[in-house]
């Protein structure tokens, strides 16, 4: 029996659930949600990230909505965390991210920033919705691969009108990496399309199988290609992978992600809350067993019901629809995840 995991490796925050974009594809309906009202206050944001300095995670990521909408919050975070010698990545949309921002935030401790760029112009901005941000972004990525020693990665969203724009997106950045000088990889991740939130809306921007193939096949060449292999680090993440295997094989909860209202979920795409950080600490979550929550037979069930993308739309919508468009609470503390009839009606 391996050791019990007493703190996590890694906590990733949504710092806000506000945004100043719309995109189509928003997996949590960001700008939209309920979080948007009830967000941890600046206090109780900092009250966490003490704490969490106390576990001494590897590492923490700032996730959103857009995080440079409480910038004076993250800088404040950042500056704990790093003192603490937690490594601190940071997501955005690109859109505040400007030389005296990204300046700002790495003097307060930023290792690594990820900007979204889903295609080039017309793609990027048809997604998002906003003209001019394409320009916008690749400022935010020249400035960053060029004044700042942050480590870059870029998230691309595949979509029906985007696939092609795969490599020609990855040209361009390995053109502007070469010319940095840096010698440092981008990190570009791929994952499918979640049919959740505003994408549920949308779905009629996700890729069709064979798109999808191209896209894996592109991918695929670009990991061998001379020309591109030593420029990236590409992942194509596999969103339903964790849920098949964390159950099965019984492994420990070192990944924490909290919601802007301090919601503590067992993965960002299961409709579970096991706590909230307003309840009891993080630390009281580690101590009551959450490093073996994919051992309760809730999660495990859930988990267990979700094989592809879409049933994992089928359950987060069943869940919504019978909970007023809410997940499922069930507090690891204060109540029973081994109780299986709370899902009798989904
Ligand atoms: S995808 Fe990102 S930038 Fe777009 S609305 Fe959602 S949080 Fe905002």
């Amino acid at each position: 029996m391996p050791a019990i995991i007493g703190a996590p490796h890694s906590v990733a925050l949504d710092i806000t659930n506000k945004c100043n974009l719309r995109c189509l594809h928003c997996f949590n309906n960001s700008g939209e949600n309920d979080v948007v009202a009830n967000e941890l206050s600046d206090n109780e944001v900092l009250e966490l990230v003490d704490s969490i300095c106390q576990m001494h995670p590897f590492s923490f990521c700032f996730c959103g909505g857009e995080t440079l909408l409480r910038k004076d919050l993250v800088i404040e975070s950042l500056r704990r965390l790093s003192a603490s010698g937690v490594k601190c990545n940071l997501v955005s949309n690109g859109l505040l991210a400007n030389s005296n921002t990204l300046h700002e935030l790495e003097r307060a401790g930023l290792n690594g920033i990820q900007f979204s760029l889903d295609g080039l112009r017309d793609s990027h901005e048809h997604m998002r919705g906003l003209s001019g941000l394409y320009d916008r972004v690749l400022d935010a990525i020249d400035i960053t691969l060029n004044e700042t020693s942050l480590h870059l990665s870029i998230a691309f969203c595949p979509t029906s009108f985007n696939v092609d724009d795969f490599k020609p997106v990855c040209t361009m950045l390995r053109d502007k990496l070469k010319s940095s000088g840096r010698t440092d990889r981008i990190d570009l991740r791929v994952q499918p399309l979640m049919l959740l939130g505003r994408a549920r809306r949308n779905r009629t921007i996700r890729p069709s199988n064979n798109q999808y193939r191209r896209l894996v096949n592109t991918i695929n060449d670009l990991r061998y290609d001379p020309d591109y292999r030593g420029y990236f680090m590409l992942e194509w993440g596999d969103p339903i992978d964790h849920l098949v295997r964390f159950p099965q094989l019984q492994m420990q909860f070192d990944q924490v992600a909290i919601h802007a209202n301090g919601d503590i979920v067992a993965s960002p795409y299961i409709p579970l809350i096991i706590g909230n950080v307003r309840k009891h600490s993080l630390q009281e979550y580690y101590d009551a067993g959450m490093a073996t929550v994919w051992d309760k037979p809730v999660v495990t069930a859930l988990a267990n019901r979700m094989h592809s993308i879409d049933e994992m739309e089928e359950i987060s919508s069943l869940i919504a629809d019978i909970n007023m468009d809410g997940d499922l609470y069930i507090d690891l503390i204060d109540d029973d995840l081994g109780d299986l009839s709370v899902l009798s009606q989904f």
